[in-house]
C-alpha cells in the first residue's frame, strides 16, 4: 500500500535536535492541527505507532534511529482568550517557539513570562518539563492545555492540578509519558504585573543599573543578557542546556554532604529542604572541560554537556554516567538527567 503523501520517510533528525546528535526517523509526520493527529492514528497503511513527540529537540539525547513515527508538533497561533481583572489568559499553539511567545506577549502588553525568556524549544514542551528560570516556573503562569490522546485520538483538556507540576516534572513524564500530544497551551499572566527580581543575578542587575522598578521589557533584556553570557548557543555549540537537575535533599542529607565538603553550594527552600548546585558538584569532581569522544563538559558551566563536533548520543550518555558515578562517589548524591534519552 502506498504511503500517504503527508508522511515523510527516513528523515535526518540531526538538525532537529539542539545537541546536533545523528539519528534518523523512519517516519515523520508534521502536526498542524488536532485533526492531523487523528489522521495519523486512523491511517492503517502507516503501519507504525507514534514513537516520539518532537518539539524543538532542545531537551533530548538521541542515541539511536527512531523506528516508529516521529510526531513533529507545528501547531501555531497566539491570541488573548480572556482579559480578567486578575489575569490575561493567552493561548499559544504548541509548535510555536517559546521565546517568540515570551517576546510577543510582552510586546502586546501581557507581561509575566519575561523571566523565562530565551529558553529554547516549543510551547508544547514547556509543560512537559515545567520549564523554569530566574525564579519563575511555567506552573506559576499556567492555566490549562489541550492535547490529543495518542491511543484513542480523543481531545483532552488538562488543568494545572491535572498536570501535577513539580521541579522540572509533570504528569507528561509519568503516567502520560508518550501518550498525549499537547496542541495548545493557555497561559495565565497575573494582573497587576509585578517584576520577579529575587534571583541573585537579577538583584545584581538592579544594583548595577540603579533601576529598582524595571519594566517587563527591561527584565526580559536582563534575562537575555545573563543567559547569553553563560549558556552556549546551540546553533554554534550543540547542547541541551542544564544536563542534570539540581538535587533537592533533606536537612539531614544536606548536613551529611556539608560534612564531606564544607564549601558545597546549597540553597534553603521554603519547605525546609535544600537545593544543591549540581554544576558546583560536577566542577568539584574535576569534570569542567573534560571530554569523552565528541561529548564534553562546557568550560564555562559544568552543568552543561556539549557536542564538541561529531558526538554521538552514546558518548553523551557515557559521559553523563561517568559524571554521575564520580558525584555519587564524592557526595553520595545520584544526579538525575534533565533531558529525555531516546
Ligand atoms: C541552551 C539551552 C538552555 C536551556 N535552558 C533551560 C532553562 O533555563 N529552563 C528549562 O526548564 N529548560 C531549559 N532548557 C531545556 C529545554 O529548552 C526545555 O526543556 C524545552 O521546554 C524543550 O522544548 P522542546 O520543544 O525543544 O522539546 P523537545 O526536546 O522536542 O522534547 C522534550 C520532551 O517533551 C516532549 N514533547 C515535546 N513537545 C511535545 C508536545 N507538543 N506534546 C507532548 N510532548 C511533547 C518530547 O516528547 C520530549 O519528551 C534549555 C535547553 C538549551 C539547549
Amino acid at each position: 500500500m502506498p504511503l500517504p503523501s503527508w508522511l515523510e520517510t527516513d528523515v535526518s533528525l540531526k538538525a532537529l535536535n539542539t545537541f546536533g546528535l545523528p539519528a534518523v526517523a523512519r517516519r515523520l509526520v508534521r502536526i498542524r492541527a488536532d485533526a492531523d493527529v487523528r489522521r495519523l492514528l486512523d491511517a492503517k497503511e502507516v503501519g507504525l505507532a507514534p514513537k516520539l513527540v518532537l518539539g524543538g529537540g532542545s531537551n533530548l539525547v538521541l542515541t539511536r534511529d527512531v523506528d516508529g513515527v516521529v510526531v513533529k508538533v507545528e501547531v501555531s497561533g497566539l491570541r488573548l482568550v480572556q482579559e480578567r481583572p486578575d489575569a490575561w489568559i493567552v493561548e499559544a499553539g504548541a509548535g510555536m517557539t517559546w521565546h517568540d511567545v515570551v517576546e510577543s506577549t510582552i510586546a502586546n502588553g501581557w507581561p509575566g513570562l519575561e523571566n523565562l525568556a530565551l529558553i529554547p524549544g516549543t510551547v508544547g514542551a514547556a509543560p512537559v518539563q515545567n520549564i523554569g528560570a530566574y525564579g519563575v516556573e511555567l506552573a506559576e503562569r499556567f492555566e490549562s492545555l489541550d492535547g490529543v490522546d495518542l491511543v484513542t485520538g480523543r481531545g483532552v483538556t488538562l488543568t494545572r492540578a491535572m498536570c501535577a507540576f513539580g521541579y522540572r516534572d509533570s504528569v507528561f513524564k509519568h503516567v502520560l509519558a508518550g501518550k498525549t500530544v499537547i496542541t495548545r497551551v493557555r497561559l495565565r499572566l497575573p494582573r497587576p504585573w509585578t517584576p520577579v527580581l529575587g534571583y541573585l543575578e537579577l538583584e545584581r542587575k538592579v544594583a548595577e543599573t540603579g533601576i529598582t522598578a524595571p519594566s517587563a521589557r527591561q527584565v526580559f533584556e536582563w534575562v537575555c543578557a545573563i543567559r547569553r553570557a553563560k549558556l552556549p548557543d546551540p546553533s554554534t555549540l550543540g547542547n541541551a542546556g542544564s544536563f542534570f537537575k539540581n538535587p533537592i535533599v533533606t536537612q539531614d542529607q544536606c548536613r551529611d554532604i556539608i560534612g564531606r565538603d564544607p564549601h558545597v553550594v546549597h540553597y534553603p527552600m521554603p519547605d525546609g529542604s535544600f537545593k544543591l548546585a549540581a554544576g558546583w558538584m560536577i566542577e568539584a569532581c574535576g569534570w569542567k572541560g573534560k571530554t569523552i569522544g565528541g561529548a564534553g563538559v562546557y568550560e564555562k558551566q559544568a552543568l552543561v554537556l556539549v557536542n564538541r563536533g561529531d558526538a554521538i548520543g552514546a558518548e553523551v550518555v557515557t559521559l553523563a554516567r561517568a559524571i554521575q558515578e564520580s558525584v555519587y562517589g564524592r557526595f553520595g548524591i545520584r544526579l538525575e538527567p534533565e533531558p529525555v534519552v531516546v
